[in-house]
């Protein structure tokens, strides 16, 4: 049998129990070993204490060693083992003062929800369920464990992540649960944004980010976490565009077409893509509804959000551009070659097509003009698009230009010609430059 994440957890398992120590499978890998689905990770609850699991494997990097947290290195992966505990009172609603070792009943009392609150022996399969988290899970059920206001209370992420566990399993939040999270979702920003911006991009990415934000409007996370957004509902689109209705319904429409293979950027950037309409929403005598300027002041408001979600710079740029650029598509069957060419080479058209394709397909339906960008892309090689150019600063200078702030315009013009097909080597390149743009002859400074 190949080594599998698995197979190692396993022998972690094993390992521990050979030297008198309990130790079981827990939380979200029991979840998802339940429900079929297979385990990003698998944790190890165990009796040992941290120092007693370093000394039991070679290969080990403490990861949260006060809290009893080790990671015990595999070779397809890497399994966390954390001693069973207890946390003590949280004193900033993000961690707790305290923790305290206990048994496997107080380790489950202290996880969030009850689908996630359960043990696997895994010789046995055995499921250890303290919390009822088994019935839950049969009855697609999201459940705060204990006290739901107790338990948000301690730490505001648990909020966000019972949204992206109903989501991504189409589960309902109970009660209770659902009245706590909906009473606390002012409190959400009392955590680091770090945090945050986690959660936000993992349910964009969790298979079900419509029904996620769904749940994020109807509790009104939204509202302290993404205000722009929450913005976008009721602001009305001109039914002959976008027949589907107000931006916020688009908006939700295209989070129903991110596909897990989409990237962090493209998922930001189909949410946002929007974002400035609420802001440049205009109605005009005759009726129609306009948002002139929101490419570029989507692009300044996606700027601020990215940041606030504390995302790295370069999916922040990355989620700029395309927020700016997503209706350039439209003139494409206009352009001139070379612009067509250009726009075409940029190094994020491959997910600026996907954002035009998910837009596109949520409001008028038109595919046209997408089609035609993405059958040209494919006919034209990196070469076409993204040529090395013929005539460099060098040669400007060679040819008796004198060098200056205008060579980046002549330079220009001569890579628009050369995607035109004017020329195709450095000897014609620089007849070309000669011809259409001389020298300047002037007297010399
Ligand atoms: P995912 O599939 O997204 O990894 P998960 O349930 O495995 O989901 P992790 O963040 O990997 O989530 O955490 C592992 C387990 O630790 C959870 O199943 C839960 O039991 C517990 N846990 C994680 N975060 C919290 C939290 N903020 N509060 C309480 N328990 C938590
Ligand atoms: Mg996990």
């Amino acid at each position: 049998m190949p080594p599998s994440l698995r197979r190692e957890a396993e022998r972690v398992v094993e390992r521990l129990r050979r030297a008198g120590h309990e130790a079981l499978f827990a939380g979200g890998c029991v979840r998802d070993l339940l429900l079929g689905r297979d385990p990003g990770d698998y944790d190890v609850a165990t009796s040992a204490r941290a120092s007693e699991v370093e000394a039991l494997f070679s290969r080990t990097v403490g990861v949260g060693a006060q809290f009893g947290v080790i990671k015990v290195l595999g070779e397809v992966g890497d399994t966390e083992v954390a001693t069973f505990r207890s946390d003590g009172p949280y004193v900033d609603h993000r961690h707790p003062s305290e923790v305290s070792f206990c048994d496997a009943e107080g380790d489950a009392l202290r996880r969030d929800f009850t689908i996630n609150g359960m043990f696997l022996d895994p010789e046995t399969d055995e499921i250890i369920d303290f919390v009822g988290g088994r019935r839950d899970l049969a009855a697609g059920i999201v459940r705060a464990i204990g006290d739901p206001d107790a338990r948000f209370d301690e730490d505001r992420l648990r909020l966000l992540r019972g949204v992206r566990f109903a989501a991504r399993f189409g589960f309902e939040i109970e009660d209770a649960t659902w009245r706590s999270i909906v009473a606390h979702a002012e409190t959400i920003c009392d955590i680091a944004w770090e945090r945050i911006g986690d959660e936000i991009v993992k349910i964009l990415g969790d298979g079900a980010a419509r029904r996620g934000f769904e749940l994020l409007s109807d509790s009104r996370l939204l509202d302290a976490v993404l205000p722009e957004i929450a913005a976008m509902r009721g602001v009305e689109q001109s039914p002959e565009h976008h027949p589907e209705g107000d931006v916020f319904v688009h908006t939700l429409l295209c989070l129903e077409k991110l596909e897990p293979w989409h990237d962090a950027a493209l998922r930001l950037a189909v949410l946002l893509h929007d974002v400035a309409k609420p802001l440049t929403a205009e109605r005009r005598e005759d009726g129609r509804i306009t948002f002139h300027g929101h490419c570029e002041q989507g692009e300044e408001l996606a700027r601020g959000i990215c940041r606030r979600l504390r995302q790295s710079n370069e999916t922040t740029d990355e989620v700029c551009w395309l927020v700016r650029h997503h209706l350039r598509h439209r003139d494409a069957r206009q352009m001139r070659v070379a612009t067509l060419k250009r726009f075409l080479g940029e190094p994020w058209i491959e997910s600026l097509l996907e954002l035009v394709r998910i837009d596109v397909s949520s409001g008028s339906g038109d595919l046209d003009t997408w089609r035609f960008c993405v059958e040209r892309r494919a006919a034209l090689s990196e070469e076409d698009v993204r040529p090395d150019p013929l005539l460099r600063g060098r040669d400007l200078i060679e040819l008796g230009y004198a060098p200056g702030p205008g060579f980046k315009d002549l330079l220009d013009a001569a890579l628009d010609a050369q995607l035109e097909g004017a020329f195709h080597d450095t000897d014609s390149a620089r007849r070309w430059i000669l011809e259409h743009h001389p020298p300047d002859r002037g007297p010399a400074a």
